[in-house]
């Protein structure tokens, strides 16, 4: 799936190589691809007409930049619209209100209403350190007020009990009077789910909405629902001002599409991503990744920019040959590519922009420490004789310590690189078939 978008626009790129312009001509194709991902990622149909109308004229008459070209710029003129559509940077919470601050949670039922009620109770608990507090005006399914108390539990907050007997006016109007007067920050509302748009139903969550006056009216989402989402996300965005979204379930196979549907369909940030049935399974939403994702791509547009920017494309060409052939990767090689993990600002930085697939197979080494003492490493290799570097294997006790003598480290210091050296060098053979190397060599040569 995310390989066959990643294969069609590098063979994309590599067509359009030496063209210094994007022209109507050359940019029809790859958008043919775009607008063919974008479906597959189950974005609505208008939703892509619109985005891609946007891209072409983004596009068109643009200058090629420095060391880019054509196809990757327009890779990445298609990659940043698409995270600005998302909405650039975190928004989280807004809690600026008279407490206790109201939050209001509305969706289909089975959107994962209830179960995110809890995660953003955890959440508002751990992370901002908030007094909460949970009540449920879904007065059609006793089930699903149960449900809420258990989850309510296990997030640590404080439930408030209501009953089927209830009107969700009156439960609402008891939940408030008791949250203010038991100095609670945040008051969640759990309303009932519709499985599909029903004209009471609405008329009920907009009198809630009257009723409470909640800072913010969270419109949950399932990401699964594709093309589905943007007929939903039109009836609700028609009966509340939303302040914002909850995109589900993104831990399914769903490429995710439906997030760019309902931003673009409501004009509401899209705040939280659901990532597990488990009360901690909610994360804060990353557009720039997420765009990556829909476009089945991970990262790897801004590592295409990363890569061509500031690293020797001959030099990883060359290493990337010598990792397929099975030919020693040596302490050289390692060095180069210390050197040129610096020049694309760090190995953490870049493992990050990497598909989860491939820091998965990395995942031995640790970024941090890598980083902090990369300096020193180079120093240690530079104090080596050419026939060290390119045999480690001959570096016994007495070179260690001239190494190390000579590099200004200790001994330990000189074995841990060695040791380290030969974690990289398996990972290096883990990712023969594929991965970085093979990737940096398609996009750049
Ligand atoms: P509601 O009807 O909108 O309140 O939906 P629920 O909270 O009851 O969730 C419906 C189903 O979706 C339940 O089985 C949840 O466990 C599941 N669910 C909710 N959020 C997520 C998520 O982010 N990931 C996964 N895998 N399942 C989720």
């Amino acid at each position: 799936m995310a390989s066959a978008l990643t294969d069609k626009l590098t063979r994309l790129v590599k067509e359009m190589r030496g063209q210094a312009r994007i022209t109507e001509s050359n940019v029809t194709d790859m958008l043919r691809e775009v607008r063919m991902a974008l479906l597959e990622a189950d974005v609505a149909l208008p939703v892509v007409r619109d985005f891609i109308a946007r891209v072409k004229e983004k596009a068109l008459g643009q200058e090629v930049l420095g060391s880019l070209k054509p196809g990757q710029t327009l890779v990445s003129i298609v990659n940043r619209e698409l995270a600005a559509t998302m909405g650039e940077g975190v928004a989280d919470i807004n809690l600026a209100a008279q407490p206790p601050a109201v939050i209001l949670m509305a969706g289909l039922q089975g959107a994962g209403k209830t179960t995110t009620t809890a995660k953003l109770a955890k959440h508002l608990i751990e992370k901002r350190k908030k007094k909460v507090l949970t009540v449920s005006g879904d007065v059609y399914r006793p089930a699903a007020i149960e449900q809420l108390k258990t989850v309510t539990k296990q997030a640590g907050a404080e439930w408030f009990p209501s009953t089927p007997e209830q009107k969700p006016h009156d439960i609402a109007v008891a939940a408030l009077d008791y949250a203010k007067k038991h100095y609670f920050d945040v008051l969640l509302v759990d309303t009932a789910g519709r499985l599909a748009i029903d004209e009471a139903l609405m008329q009920e969550i907009k009198d809630l909405h009257a009723t409470l006056n909640p800072v913010e009216t969270l419109f949950v989402v399932d990401a699964m629902q594709g093309q589905d989402a943007i007929n939903t996300a039109k009836a609700f965005k028609e009966a509340l001002p939303l302040t914002g979204i909850v995109l589900t379930k993104l831990d399914g196979d769903s490429r995710g599409g439906a997030a760019l549907s309902v931003r673009q369909i409501t004009g509401a940030p899209i705040k939280f991503a659901g990532v597990s049935e488990k009360i901690d399974g909610l994360e804060v939403f990353d557009a720039e990744r997420h765009a990556g994702r829909i476009l089945g791509m991970g990262d790897i547009v801004a590592l295409v920019e990363q890569v061509t920017a500031g690293v020797d494309i001959e030099a990883a060409q060359k290493l990337a040959a010598k990792v397929k052939s099975g030919d020693g990767f040596d302490l050289n090689d390692f060095l180069s590519q210390i050197q040129q993990m610096k020049q694309m600002g760090g190995l953490s930085s870049l493992m990050d922009k990497l598909p989860s697939q491939l820091t998965a197979k990395a995942g031995a080494v640790d970024m941090d420490k890598a980083e902090k003492d990369i300096k020193r490493k180079e120093g240690i290799i530079q104090s080596m004789t050419p026939l060290e570097r390119r045999k480690p294997e001959l570096i016994k006790a007495t070179r260690k310590k001239r190494i190390a003598n000579g590099a200004g480290v200790q001994v330990q210091e000189v074995n841990r690189l060695l040791k380290e050296f030969e974690q990289m060098q398996d990972m290096m053979k883990k990712m023969k078939g594929g991965g970085l190397m093979k990737m940096m060599k398609k996009m750049g040569g």
